[in-house]
């Protein structure tokens, strides 16, 4: 019978025994895990630290008791904003599009000249 030969994920070892048996043992296998855990994680909190950032420049120029706000953009800039990272996008009824950064958004009126909206 043909076998292929297989190595562990981990250490690179060949492997042994069943055809579907991917490491050597458990400590290979939860060393495996946690590293491509560390490794998605990381490229997740990257993004998420530019998401939390964006989200509070924004809240900093949005009083709590306003449920909208216009900014210069350029103001949001140097405050740290980082225009490439939204969360999701919305439409106005007048077809004007909204980028948000979780519940908060952000509406261009003029090139320089946003307005902050609550979602
Ligand atoms: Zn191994």
């Amino acid at each position: 019978m043909y076998t292929e030969k297989r190595f562990c994920q981990c250490c690179g070892l060949s492997l042994k025994g069943r055809s579907d048996k991917k490491f050597c043992d458990d400590g290979c296998r939860n060393t495996f895990n946690n590293q491509q855990n560390s490794i998605h994680n990381k490229g997740i909190q990257t993004i998420n630290a530019i998401l939390k950032r964006n989200r509070s420049i924004l809240l900093a120029k949005l009083p709590e008791e306003k449920k909208q706000a216009k900014v210069l953009k350029e103001q949001l800039l140097i405050m740290g904003f980082n225009v490439r990272y939204m969360t999701h996008q919305g439409l106005l009824p007048n077809g004007q599009s909204v980028q948000f950064c979780y519940e908060l958004g952000w509406v261009i009126l003029k090139e320089n000249c946003w307005l902050i909206v609550r979602g």
